[in-house]
């Protein structure tokens, strides 16, 4: 039977074609499109099925459209700004022109064989759709990745220059206690809004693959106490201890802003997530490697959940306040410092983060991380 339809669908190919445009033209977006670029890969698609059917009747095999063809296919909607609606309504109405060939042919489907075609048109839409989806993400996050690079450059000037000048008002009211005291504010409020956007902006670069690091050694004390110290506050609105212990002469080489964002990404979820007992963050020197934990008595990970949460977009959905953002940078961030990070979790009863970022030497060029 496949034989018999793939001998009618070659036949009529320029049938099919004929009644799938006309079909599409009716759509007012697709008037001003051109033919060819409107037609684009559906000829291939047919003949590709075609010789599926073909070759299935021969040897039983699936019938499937090549994904490099589908996917090509949902490229090149999403280049003429077509939406997935259309792109599904161009797949109906290429199944529609088939069936209505194969009718005019008087050719009866079987049941294997319409099921076989369906399949093969659904599965090729399938790629078409994902393909779109997937560039249309990364192209967004390159655009976000460019804004908020600009946004940190503009910003950071005249940050700085605040700095600068807190630090001349220091010297001229030196021994003016309440003076200090306001200069401190200001240092302190203006430290965060830097760190704010730096950190948006490593984000946005981990999301997008294009990672900058700079690589230098450093004492990881002050650096996790730091980070510690910012998210405080949170912690104790919520009454919950942040507890740490950091070994003696714990030193890292690594990229210490990255770092940072780890520690802060993991202690904000241990916080998020957790509603009463503690977040605890361990951290000492395993030869060569940095060894953190972040350890929460939240609410804890399901199973299912469990090996999907490094995953973009990935969150509890309903129960979670965030992005579901902030662990796909965390991982992003741990590979392209060649680290590794895990997790176990018991539900109801906490959650563990275990990191272990290797020591680099200064600014060993690191290339950057592809986003996964
Ligand atoms: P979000 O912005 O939603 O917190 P993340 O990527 O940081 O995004 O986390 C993904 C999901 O993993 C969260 O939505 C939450 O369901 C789960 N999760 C992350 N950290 C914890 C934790 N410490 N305890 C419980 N669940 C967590």
């Amino acid at each position: 039977m496949n034989k018999q339809v793939a001998v009618t669908l070659a036949a009529r190919r320029q049938e099919i074609l004929d009644t799938w445009i006309a079909k599409i033209e009716k759509r007012t977006k697709a008037q001003w499109v051109p033919r060819e670029a409107l037609l684009n890969n559906i000829p291939l698609i047919i003949d590709e099925l075609t010789e599926a059917l073909r070759k299935s009747a021969a040897m039983t095999a699936v019938v499937a459209i090549p994904r490099r063809v589908a996917e090509s296919h949902g490229e090149g909607r999403l280049e003429l700004g077509f939406s997935l609606a259309e792109l599904g309504e161009e797949y109906n109405s290429l199944r529609e022109s088939i069936l209505e060939a194969l009718d005019s042919a008087n050719v009866r489907l079987d049941n294997a064989t319409a099921a076989a075609l369906h399949a093969a048109v659904d599965q090729a839409h399938r790629f078409g759709v994902e393909r779109y989806i997937n560039l249309q993400q990364s192209r967004l996050l390159e655009r976000q990745s460019e804004f908020i690079a600009l946004l940190v450059h503009d910003f950071r000037g005249p940050l700085s220059n605040v700095l600068t000048g807190t630090q001349q008002l220091r010297t001229a009211t030196a021994g003016d206690e309440r003076a200090t005291k306001t200069l401190d504010r200001m240092d302190r409020g203006v430290r965060r809004v830097l760190a704010l956007v730096e950190r948006e902006l490593s984000a946005a670069q981990a999301l997008s693959g294009d990672l900058h690091i700079h690589v230098s050694q450093f004492d990881a004390k002050p650096l996790i106490e730091d980070t510690v110290e910012m998210l405080r506050l949170k912690a104790e609105a919520k009454s919950l201890r942040l507890e740490v212990s950091i070994e003696e002469g714990c030193r890292a080489s690594t990229d210490p802003l990255l770092l940072g964002q780890v520690i802060q990404n993991l202690l904000d979820n241990g916080i998020k997530y957790t509603a009463s007992g503690q977040i605890r963050l361990d951290a000492r020197n395993d030869g060569g490697v940095l060894a953190l934990t972040v350890e929460d008595t939240g609410r804890g990970i399901s199973k299912d959940m469990l090996p999907l949460i490094f995953q973009l977009y990935r969150r509890s959905e309903n129960t979670s306040p965030g992005r579901g953002i902030g662990l796909a940078v965390t991982k992003s961030i741990v590979d392209a410092l060649g680290g590794t990070i895990s997790v176990t979790s018991v539900e109801g009863a906490g959650t563990r983060f275990e990191v272990r970022i290797p020591n680099k030497a200064d600014d060993t060029a690191l290339q950057p991380s592809a986003a996964n």
